[in-house]
C-alpha cells in the first residue's frame, strides 16, 4: 500500500488499541481492492477522546471504529445516532459524511447476524440465550430480537439483564425478552429449551485464563448452537466443551470480521472483501 496526499483515512479510537485486528483486517480489504484507503490506530485515554474526535473531523477522517473504553462517552459527541446505536447504547464505528456531519453507527449487532446467518444457524422463532448484560450482550440480543427470536437474557447482576431487557423491548414491541439470574448449575436445564446458546461475557478470554460458565461435568445437549462471541482464544473452553458434546459451534471472530465488514461498507459504499478481511483477521488472531 503506497500513502500519498489523496489517501483517505480512517482509525481504530480506543485506549489502549496495540492489541487490536482492526488494522490488519481494513488494511487488507483494502490492498485487495487496490483502494486508496488506509486504517490507521488513534490511540487516545479518556480524558482526550473529546480532543481526540475533533482531531477525526478536523483532520479530515473518513471514519473510525471506536473500542473500549469510548463506546458509550462518544455518544453525546456525535451529530447523528444510527437507530441500533441508540437501542444498544453504544457506537463502535464513526462515519464522517462530505458536509462534515458526524454519525454514530454500531456494527456489532450486524457482525453477530451475519456470522448466525453465514453459519447456518436459524434465528427466526427461535430460542436463544444470552449469557451477560453488557456491550456485546446487548448488540446480540438486538441482533437476535431483530432476527425474530425469543431471548433469555442471564446475567449475574439481574438488575442489568433488567434494565438491557427493558431497553430492547422499547426498540423492538410485542417481541419477547426475558430477564434472569445466571446461575451456572442452572445452565444444562435452560440450555435443554433452548436452540442457541450466546456467550457474551469476558470468562474464557485470554490472558485471564481458560475458564468456562459452563458446569464441566454435563455434557450440552447436541441439538444447540453455541456462538462464544471471545476471540482471544479462537477456541474457547466453551466452545471445546460444546464441540466434544456434539454440539454446533461458531467462534466469537466471525463477529469481529463482520463487524468490521459493516464498518467498511458504511465508509466506502463498497462491498467488502470478506475472504482477505477474514484471512487478515486469522492470520493476526
Ligand atoms: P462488558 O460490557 O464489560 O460486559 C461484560 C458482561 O459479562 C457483564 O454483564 C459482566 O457482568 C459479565 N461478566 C464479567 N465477568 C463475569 C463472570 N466471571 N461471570 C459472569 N458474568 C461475568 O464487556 P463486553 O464489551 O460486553 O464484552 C464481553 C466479551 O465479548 C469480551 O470477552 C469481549 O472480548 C467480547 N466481545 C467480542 C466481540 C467480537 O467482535 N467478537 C465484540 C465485543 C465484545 P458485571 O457487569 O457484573 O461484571
Amino acid at each position: 500500500m503506497q500513502i500519498q496526499g489523496t489517501t483517505k483515512v480512517v482509525g481504530l479510537l480506543g485506549w489502549p488499541v496495540a492489541h487490536s485486528v482492526s488494522p490488519q483486517m481494513h488494511n487488507a480489504a483494502f490492498a485487495a481492492l487496490g483502494l486508496d484507503w488506509c486504517y490507521i490506530p488513534l490511540p487516545a485515554p479518556p480524558e482526550a477522546l473529546a480532543d481526540a474526535v475533533r482531531g477525526v473531523r478536523a483532520l479530515g477522517l473518513r471514519g473510525a471504529n471506536v473500542t473500549v473504553p469510548h463506546k458509550e462517552a462518544v455518544i453525546p459527541l456525535v451529530d447523528a445516532l444510527a437507530p441500533e446505536a441508540r437501542a444498544i447504547g453504544a457506537v463502535n464505528t464513526l462515519v464522517v459524511r462530505e458536509d462534515g456531519r458526524l454519525e454514530g453507527h454500531n456494527t456489532d449487532a450486524l457482525g453477530v447476524r451475519a456470522a448466525l446467518e453465514a453459519a447456518g444457524c436459524p434465528v427466526e422463532g427461535v430460542r436463544a440465550l444470552v449469557l451477560g448484560a453488557g456491550g456485546a450482550a446487548r448488540a446480540a440480543a438486538y441482533a437476535l430480537l431483530q432476527g425474530g427470536a425469543e431471548v433469555q437474557v442471564l446475567a449475574r447482576r439481574p438488575a442489568q439483564a433488567e434494565a438491557l431487557a427493558r431497553d430492547l423491548e422499547q426498540a423492538f414491541p410485542g417481541s419477547r425478552i426475558v430477564p434472569g439470574p445466571l446461575l451456572p448449575q442452572a445452565l444444562p436445564r435452560a440450555a435443554q429449551e433452548a436452540h442457541l446458546l450466546v456467550q457474551a461475557t469476558p470468562v474464557g478470554m485470554w490472558p485471564h485464563g481458560d475458564g468456562s460458565l459452563w458446569p464441566e461435568e454435563d455434557p450440552l445437549p447436541p441439538h444447540l448452537w453455541v456462538f462464544d462471541l471471545v476471540y482471544r482464544p479462537a477456541r474457547t473452553r466453551l466452545l471445546r466443551q460444546a464441540e466434544a458434546s456434539g454440539a454446533r459451534t461458531i467462534e466469537g471472530a466471525w463477529m469481529l470480521i463482520h463487524q468490521a465488514a459493516a464498518s467498511f461498507r458504511l465508509w466506502t459504499g463498497v462491498e467488502p472483501p470478506l475472504d482477505a478481511m477474514a484471512e487478515a483477521c486469522w492470520a493476526a488472531l
